[in-house]
């Protein structure tokens, strides 16, 4: 070999070195800005298995969940999304809506992009189905999450808008912080999460609301690409945990507005979860996927309370419609005005701290 040739292998492997270097340093400075993901497991070589929801995604390097929010990089999983927020407000507690926790006061709301399910009716698709580099997201740290939501007055930090399932790490540290500082904490969720995540994560948080899509596997396969069991058992477990819990069931015309469904709802919740837990029949307005759907007629969410009430529920709710009765809370017994709301503000409560009507009569909630 002439010195030449000698000369152009070596000029080649400094190149290929070079080049190395560059590659693994620039995937290095990219995982030191990223936060490892919880609850997953390294399969063969590199492969990954993400055990935070019931997709249970098995990702290769490279890959993405399908939430978007959670990538393999090099065999280790990480979070795209922990303190990238891409929407915050201060609402009222009514908005989220939770009807029996903390009512008049203000929560400090937080989402990040990304969500587990793939609803065809997202409401929030803009920032829920888009990878975090698709939209406009501000960096925060969980102090500076609490600091910002003392600051405003709220009494309380909602994880909410998008799916904070797929957050699950920004959202348990900021709920531990929140937890310290004297702050109550909600997550508004679909409840697509598996037992051992969501049981951890239910230490750090007071109550829960969950959006139950359809009391059916088919609804749930067609409408969001995931299955109802997880969500009934999500449900059981918030109960179990004692914190508090309300459900929302968005109702679609012709999808899952039937008398059947409802009624297979209602009797649902009271033997599983009881009579006591609120339930809120909400109006659908077309949007992502679902234009050519029209709006929940009032009569049909009107219809739905009065079944769960037939069946036993003691709060059942209408919701997105002007319905003054249906966003009243009522004493179960002596039928009293106990909270009367109009939109999202109430106008009118008669309840003491402990929750009860001037008849004495305890409403179940968090109070104070
Ligand atoms: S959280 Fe995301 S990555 Fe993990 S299993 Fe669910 S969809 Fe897949």
């Amino acid at each position: 070999m002439n010195k030449a040739k000698i000369g152009a292998i070596v000029f080649l492997l400094v190149i290929v070195g070079v080049l190395v270097f560059l590659i693994t340093s620039k995937e290095k400075a990219r995982t030191e800005d990223l936060h490892e993901a919880m609850y997953y497991e390294v399969l063969e070589g590199k492969i990954v298995r993400c055990n935070l929801c019931p997709n249970r995604c098995i990702l290769s390097p490279g890959q993405i969940g399908n939430c978007r929010a959670r990538k393999n990089i090099d065999g280790k999983l990480y979070s795209l999304v922990y303190g990238k927020i891409a929407a915050k407000h201060l609402d009222p507690i009514e908005k989220k809506p939770l009807y029996h926790f903390l009512p008049g006061t203000k929560a400090y709301s937080i989402a990040t992009t990304g969500c587990n399910l793939r609803c065809k009716f997202c409401q929030n698709w803009q920032i829920a189905q888009v990878f975090p580099w698709e939209v406009k997201t501000i960096d925060m740290t969980p102090e500076q999450v609490v600091e910002e939501a003392l600051k405003s007055g709220a009494q309380s930090i909602a994880f909410t808008y998008t799916e904070p399932v797929v957050f699950y790490e920004f959202m348990l540290n900021t709920a531990k912080l929140a937890k310290e500082k004297g702050l109550k904490t909600v997550m508004i969720t679909s409840g697509y999460i598996n037992p051992e995540p969501l049981k951890n994560l239910l230490k750090y948080l007071d109550a829960v609301k969950i959006d139950f899509k359809g009391f059916s596997d088919k609804f749930y396969q067609k409408m969001t690409m995931g299955h109802v069991q997880p969500v009934l058992d999500a449900m059981k477990i918030v109960k179990e945990s004692g914190k508090w819990l309300e459900i929302v069931n968005l109702i679609i015309p012709g999808e899952n507005d039937s008398d059947e469904d409802i009624r297979n709802l209602a009797l649902w919740v009271k033997e599983n979860l009881g009579e006591d837990v609120p339930v809120h029949f909400t109006r659908f307005h077309p949007d992502y996927k679902l234009l050519n759907t029209p709006p929940t007629p009032i009569e049909t969410l009107k219809r739905a309370r009065e079944i769960a009430m037939e069946v036993g529920l003691k709060y059942v709710y209408t919701g997105n419609v002007y319905d003054p009765e249906g966003s009243t809370t009522y004493c179960p017994e002596s039928r009293e005005v106990a909270i009367k709301r109009e939109g999202f503000f109430v106008i009118e409560n008669n309840l003491d701290e402990e929750g009860k009507c001037p008849s004495g009569e305890k409403i179940p909630g968090v109070w104070k």
